[in-house]
């Protein structure tokens, strides 16, 4: 499998905010955000068989919650043999997607965290819909936001196709948009709309592999 980058670290996103998590990110993307801050997951640093990944994880024990991230992992052929193997082995698994590939064969126990792209990520027409008939109750759709417009749109967005059933967090694109505006138009909107403050980028700021 293609590799960015495997480390252990505070999980900074999602409502497993907080707690200690595995981190395994794949290179490759196919997409290309206005705001991605992973760049340099786009090109490969190194491959490892599903096994290899397993046996380099366990000196992690007894952490059991993992992130699958990329890039887009999804783009790599051995992911549902890397989600059975996990599963097998009792880790939690968390899978960070873009929305542009269909999610619809991703087991269950597997939790999708399925963005949606805004407009100033210049991708959103890349979003394939009916992925959200693939969702379960469990999984969380992120919002990534640069301006208000890209607020509204995602407002939007969340009343056309019932989101609110989902956990829904808001994420600011820091260089854009401050937290103090985005928590007070969640707040008036009073929508159950988690603001997500990237934990990893407060404690480390923009260091690689934390
Ligand atoms: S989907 Fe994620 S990794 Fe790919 S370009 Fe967008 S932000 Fe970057």
């Amino acid at each position: 499998m293609k590799l960015s980058e495997i480390f252990y670290s505070i999980q900074g996103e999602s409502t497993f905010a907080g707690l200690p998590c595995i981190f395994i990110r794949f290179s490759g993307c196919n997409l290309s955000c206005s705001y991605c801050d992973t760049k340099y997951a786009y090109e490969q640093n190194f491959e490892l068989s599903v096994e290899k990944i397993l046996d380099k994880i366990k000196k992690y024990s007894p952490v059991k919650l993992v992130e699958i991230t990329g890039g887009e992992p999804l783009l790599q052929k051995e992911i549902y043999s890397l989600f059975e193997k996990l599963h097998s082995k009792n880790y939690q698994i968390l899978l960070e997607t873009n929305g542009a590939i269909f999610v619809n064969k991703i087991p269950k126990y597997v939790k999708k965290i399925m963005d949606i792209k805004t407009p100033t990520s210049k991708m959103s027409d890349k979003m394939k819909w009916e992925n959200l008939n693939f969702l379960t109750e469990n999984d969380e759709i992120k919002f990534v936001l640069s301006d208000k417009n890209d607020f509204d749109w995602a407002i939007k967005k969340i009343r056309k196709y019932d989101l609110q059933k989902y956990k829904i967090l808001f994420s600011p694109n820091k260089s854009k948009l401050n937290e103090k505006s985005l928590a007070e138009w969640i707040l008036k909107t009073k929508m159950p709309i988690r603001l997500q403050m990237q934990l990893h980028k407060i404690i480390w700021k923009n260091k690689k592999g934390v």
